[in-house]
């Protein structure tokens, strides 16, 4: 009942796809390969976004005062006499892969719930496997965190993540509930998570479950007018008194849920589970192999995807196109 308006609930709302049905969005594979099919069609969509009043002169800083130029992408200003284009200071601009190509990927990418794998992307847009990965490579930056922090009730979790689930593992009520063999194991890499009750995630590796290790990242991210809501590990108790509530729900003693009257709020740790539980999903479903090297950007990703979950296809497409413009000097150093 929630997917069908899911386009309703955003904030962000693009005007088009609002109370779409869940499984399209809106805009499925056919319409959007239709909609954005050749470089023009593309060209004017990154222009609309890019400037929403008329072509910005990167050169001269003057608004609405160019005309489109016979070559592709490109702008000439009245004002300064230069030329500038549509993608410069982005990942396309020094791309000689066409525009459709670009958008397909960026489609693909944001609008998938778990991530595409680069083979995925090389199969479906017809391209190598090179240039597939060096594409899911550069969208893949473009879904960086945003530097928000977490208000509100947040759960704060760690989760133990694995390559290969074992065959003989049970599923049970709580997707975590390995922890303490994780714990020990040393094959697995712990991940430390926080989410918002009906909010925003993040996320990101940590060497140990150390006092230190777990504040570091609370006190990052965490407003300080929060209500933590962790499990009973001993870590917690410390960290728990810098901030205004602290609620704790004792898993080992199989309590999941409590609500005391007085407490500001029900103690449980359902939604960072829930967070918890598509991070291994995508682990074992996706990426099947899972460097810890670059494990902080998957699980970045993950945030992402998860802060996504109530937009439409579109509006999910267009956040991602959107982040492309809003940093494009440190896009220029990251590549630099
Ligand atoms: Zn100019």
């Amino acid at each position: 009942m929630q997917g069908r308006f899911v386009g309703a609930l955003s904030s962000t709302g693009s005007i088009y796809f609002r109370q779409a049905p869940r499984h399209n969005g809106g805009m499925d594979l056919k319409r959007f390969s239709d909609t954005f099919g050749t470089e023009e069609q593309c060209v004017e969509y990154l222009a609309r976004s890019r400037w929403p009043h008329g072509p910005v002169c990167d050169k001269c800083g003057s608004i609405s005062d160019a005309w489109k130029t016979a070559q592709p992408r490109t702008w000439a200003c009245r004002a300064c006499q230069k030329q500038f284009s549509v993608t410069a200071g982005t990942p396309m601009e020094r791309t000689h892969l066409p525009l459709p190509t670009w958008f397909m990927a960026i489609y693909l990418i944001a609008t998938s719930s778990k991530g595409v794998s680069a083979m995925v992307i090389s199969r479906q847009l017809g391209i190598s496997y090179k240039t597939a990965w060096f594409l899911c490579h550069r969208i893949r930056q473009l879904l960086a965190d945003d530097d928000c922090t977490l208000k509100g009730i947040v759960e704060v979790d760690e989760t133990y993540i694995g390559v290969k689930r074992r065959p003989d593992a049970k599923s049970k009520r709580d997707s975590d509930d390995d922890q303490p063999k994780g714990r020990g194991g040393t094959r697995k890499m712990m991940a430390l998570t926080a989410v918002e009750r009906d909010g925003k995630a993040k996320a990101r590796k940590g060497s140990t479950h150390s006092e230190r290790t777990i504040a570091g990242a609370v006190f990052d991210w965490l407003d300080r007018d929060t209500v933590l809501v962790t499990d009973e590990l001993p870590a917690y108790r410390w960290i728990g008194k810098r901030f205004p509530a602290h609620l704790r729900v004792n898993h080992s003693r199989g309590e999941w849920s409590r609500r005391d009257p007085l407490a500001v709020a029900c103690a449980h740790t359902n939604s960072v589970e829930s967070f918890n539980a598509t991070i291994k999903r995508a682990i074992s479903g996706v990426w099947h192999w899972f460097s810890i090297k670059h494990a902080d950007r998957y699980l970045r990703e993950l945030a992402v995807r998860w802060n996504m979950r109530r937009m439409s296809r579109m509006e999910r497409f267009d956040l991602v196109l959107g982040s492309m413009f809003a940093r494009p000097l440190s896009w220029r150093a990251l590549t630099a």
